[in-house]
């Protein structure tokens, strides 16, 4: 999916669209090109990837994220939906390199830092923040297995329904219901590490099946295969508020 994936063909700007995508508004009355005649460069309709100019100096600012005017060196703002991945520099896959992950965000986070854009416009320190931000999400999305499980169902237009029984066969029900009823008892170290350990390997074990599951593009099977992980996150997440003491 192209930044530009609203369609629309090159040449054929309204004075909407071109605003929208940062161009400078043509005057001539038949729009930014005579019928017949080739799209003029810095007339690109909604169907075009070619990326907005610079906002500061109006030059042109080669697509990517995060981008940077090449003649101002100012920095340009987010794409307003742009791909967690291709911003991480990530293949679209659900098997990712951790590490690589890792290397890419604190080099992102070096060079978008707000704190290196102190003396920078306004403007600026607002897009350094809004980039850092989406860093961020980026990285705790695709880091963790079951929100990149998610997304990537997203952007293959597949929602996760709501916690609803129906989602799971009764036997699973079952045995989250049993490791609830675990976490209900007066808790001591011992019980509590067991539930640990037992939750981490049906979370390795579920993390396996999505991969398998995304591998055959078989995106139903791996919802399904979600909404049990998401069933998992929900009782480590009961567990850790547990181990803190009150
Ligand atoms: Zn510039």
């Amino acid at each position: 999916m192209g930044a530009g994936a609203a369609a629309g063909s090159a040449g054929s700007c309204s004075p909407a669209m071109r605003a929208a995508l940062g161009l400078r508004l043509c005057r001539r009355p038949w729009g930014c090109r005579a019928p017949g005649a080739p799209p003029r460069p810095r007339c690109v309709g909604l169907g075009s990837s070619a990326a907005p100019p610079c906002w500061s100096c109006g030059g042109p600012v080669p697509g990517g994220q995060p981008r940077f005017c090449p003649a101002c060196r100012s920095l340009q703002p987010p794409a307003p939906r742009p791909d967690l991945f291709r911003l991480m520099a990530c293949d679209r896959s659900f098997r990712v390199d951790e590490q690589q992950l890792r290397r890419r965000f604190r080099s992102l986070q070096r060079a978008l830092h707000p704190d290196r854009f102190g003396r920078r416009p306004p403007t600026e320190r607002l897009y350094s923040e809004q980039h850092s931000a989406l860093v961020n999400k980026a990285y705790q999305t695709l880091l963790h297995p079951l929100s990149r499980g998610l997304y990537l169902l997203e952007l293959s237009g597949i929602q996760l329904a709501q916690e609803t029984d129906s989602d799971a066969d009764s036997q699973f029900l079952m045995e989250i219901m049993e490791i609830n009823e675990k976490l209900a008892e007066p808790s001591n170290e011992g019980n509590l590490e067991e539930i640990e350990t037992l939750i981490k390997a049906k979370q390795e074990q579920l993390t396996k099946e999505v991969t398998t599951a995304f591998e055959r593009d078989d995106l139903q099977e791996a919802k399904k295969l979600l909404a049990k992980m998401k069933y998992f996150a929900n009782l480590e997440d009961k567990l850790k508020n547990k181990k803190i003491p009150s």
